[in-house]
């Protein structure tokens, strides 16, 4: 394997390790010469809570307090190096064990994913796109060393999850609502040398999030500390694991108290715009008159691996190459601070978003950067025209208004 490129080749080697990816007959990798057990999600076995033990609350109410108020139930399997996965289990949600010596809480041997189950204006229930979080989950695994797993057996367990507390949780009562899955990826291996955990679990939990796509007046940004970057090329800020959150948190309080909403994160001495907060960043503007004047949608690329694959992300380049062809040009490519600053003061700036499962689409009003204010135009107030149509159609996949391969219909248990 060549020197310089250690980090990619090692990932492409675990990645063709999974048998599972490679010919999708069998998902367990080899302890030397026996096939160990893959995780299977057709094992899963059920315990369920008593039904009647909690209610479930308003959305207000559940995002009031201090804690995540989750659902009856979450998903667990355990990996042992000696011996694969093992049967996932379905049972009644509550506290995991784990030794204080445990590999997650030393070295960050920690992957997750978030994905929203969406209550349909047709009753159905649906996971958008959950085979690209799986997926995903798969990387942040296999490059922080955890192991690794079909993915198509984690989006099985996700819907399991749902089938079980869909109902309940997300009644038909509540159209238009949502439920915030969480799976993860911990290392439990409770020995305290620096390496690779030889057990780890993974678990599957769903709760209610506060609504966060449209804050009143729109999300305002506050740039990066000129000392402090949130990833960096040959870093790991392309994967969800948890080392990249907490150390933010620095930036996004300051930011907070100074009355912006998150951190606009910008990278290198040129100031590329990279993300926003833990959601990736949009910018709707005209080129200038000597490149043609059009309208272009930018967004960050992925090539240099700095910032996250959102499926998001993926979705709004995806729909609006198809659905605003000839109107918005879509372009990946890496612009700076300075470029946004430039088409604000020239009048090119158009619009601008954020985009995550989190904050969903959600308009950017204002933007500071070192002493310097940019604000952009949002439209009736809430909104500019495009960020507000690529919202609408996302939406309508989501919910079922329009039925797309996108949105996954769950087999509720009644
Ligand atoms: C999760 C996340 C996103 C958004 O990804 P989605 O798949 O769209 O939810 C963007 N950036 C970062 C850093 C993230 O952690």
């Amino acid at each position: 394997m060549a020197a310089e490129d250690l980090t990619s080749t090692a990932m492409d080697h675990k990645i063709a390790e999974q048998p599972a990816l490679a010919n999708g007959k069998t998902n367990g990798h080899t302890n030397g010469t026996t096939a160990l057990p893959g995780l299977d999600a057709s094992k899963l076995t059920i315990t369920r809570a008593d039904p009647t033990a909690r209610a479930v609350p308003d959305q207000a109410t559940a995002c009031s307090g201090l804690e995540t108020i989750c659902t009856d139930h979450m998903i667990t399997a355990t990996w042992k190096h000696s011996t694969g996965w093992s049967a996932p289990e379905l049972k009644p949600y509550g506290p995991l064990s784990l030794m204080p010596t445990a590999s997650v809480l030393h070295y960050a041997t920690e992957c997750f994913e978030g994905l929203k189950a969406y209550r349909g204006h047709d009753g159905s229930l649906r996971l958008f796109r959950p085979n690209l979080n799986a997926k995903r989950m798969l990387m942040s695994s296999l490059r922080i060393s955890l192991p690794g797993f079909d993915p198509t057996q984690v989006e099985k367990l996700i819907l399991a999850l749902m089938a079980v507390d869909g109902p309940k949780w997300l009644p038909r009562s509540r159209p238009g609502s949502y439920l915030y899955l969480r799976p993860a990826v911990i290392g439990t291996q409770p020995q305290l040398g620096v390496q690779t955990t030889k057990e780890a679990l993974l678990f599957i939990t769903a709760s209610f999030m506060p609504l966060m796509d449209s804050p009143q007046g729109g999300l305002k940004l506050h740039t990066n500390p000129e000392d402090m970057i949130r990833a960096w090329v040959g870093g790991f800020g392309y994967a969800k694991v948890g080392a990249n959150y907490g150390p933010s948190l620095l930036a996004t309080n300051e930011a907070r108290a100074r009355g912006f909403g998150q951190i606009l994160w910008l990278y290198g001495p040129e100031g590329y715009c990279t993300e926003a907060g833990a959601s990736n960043f949009f910018v709707l503007w005209r080129t200038k008159e000597e490149e043609g004047g059009k309208l272009q949608l930018v967004t960050a690329p992925l090539d240099d691996k700095l910032i996250l694959d959102g499926v998001t992300r993926r979705s709004v380049v995806e729909l609006a190459r198809e659905r605003l062809a000839g109107e918005v040009e879509v372009v990946e490519r890496k612009y700076t601070i300075d470029e946004v600053v430039e088409a604000d003061r020239e009048g090119r700036l158009v619009e601008s978003f954020a985009a995550g499962t989190a904050y969903f689409i959600c308009p950017v009003s204002q933007i500071r950067h070192r002493d310097h204010d940019i604000h952009i135009p949002m439209g009736k107030g809430e909104s500019g025209q495009y960020t507000a149509r690529i919202k609408g159609w996302m939406t309508d996949i989501m919910y079922g208004n329009e039925q797309h391969p996108w949105g996954v219909v769950v087999d509720e248990q009644q």
